[in-house]
């Protein structure tokens, strides 16, 4: 199965954070590395005083699992396992992150998991839902679009009525070219500062 990964981080040295999480997410059981996207910066969104964000997609061929639901929420654990294992403590929403792994995609499949009574999250506004695939907030981010964009322009996630490449051209419009800048591309080892044309 065919998932996509964001990557976000802006705390200490945000792309050797997410050069290791990259290599992380490719030593996952089962797991093989299908493409990483260009390195970004990116402005901060949410309105709270912070660092610019690095930013970065993967794509990764997982296991399917026997079903949707069962494949992504085993992805989830080992995204949530990488996150705590590369430092990350609640904070406050939007706020400073030292690594984000959010789960784009997987597959065509479209899923809204509920949160058990017990598991409450320490992430305010995520309470209720323990996943919800596409991720709500991936089709007006440019921060996501544009580097998931570099791995398919031409793919239509579930539920979306157009291509993440104009989805990506029309938060583009909105933002400004200076919102999303690709700093890096991704050596197979590490990120190499991008070429100038
Ligand atoms: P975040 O603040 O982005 O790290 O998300 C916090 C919570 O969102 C996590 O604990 C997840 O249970 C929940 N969540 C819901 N959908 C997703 C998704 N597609 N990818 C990652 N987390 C998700």
């Amino acid at each position: 199965m065919r998932a996509y990964i964001g990557l976000g981080a802006n705390v200490g040295d945000a792309p050797g954070t997410l050069g290791a999480a990259v290599r992380a997410l490719a030593a996952l059981p089962g797991a093989s590395l299908a493409g990483v996207s260009q390195l970004y910066v990116t402005r901060p969104v949410g309105g709270v005083d912070q660092a610019d964000f690095h930013n970065a997609v993967v794509a990764l061929d997982v296991p399917a699992g026997p079903d949707d639901e069962t494949g992504a929420l085993a992805l989830l654990v080992a995204l949530k396992g990488l996150e705590r294992a590369f430092g990350r403590r609640a904070r406050e929403r939007w706020g400073p992150r030292e690594l984000d792994l959010d789960l784009l995609l997987f597959g065509d499949a479209r899923l809204s998991v509920r949160r058990p009574p017990e598991g409450v999250s320490l992430d305010p506004g995520h309470r209720d839902r323990l996943l919800v695939v596409p991720h709500p907030e991936a089709a007006d981010r440019l921060f996501v679009l544009a580097p998931l964009a570099d791995l398919d322009a031409d793919l239509v996630p579930p539920g979306w009525d157009e291509t993440v490449s104009t989805a990506r051209d029309r938060r583009l419009a909105a933002e400004g070219a200076a919102a999303v800048r690709a700093v890096g591309r991704w050596t197979g080892a590490g990120w190499a500062p991008r070429r100038r044309l």
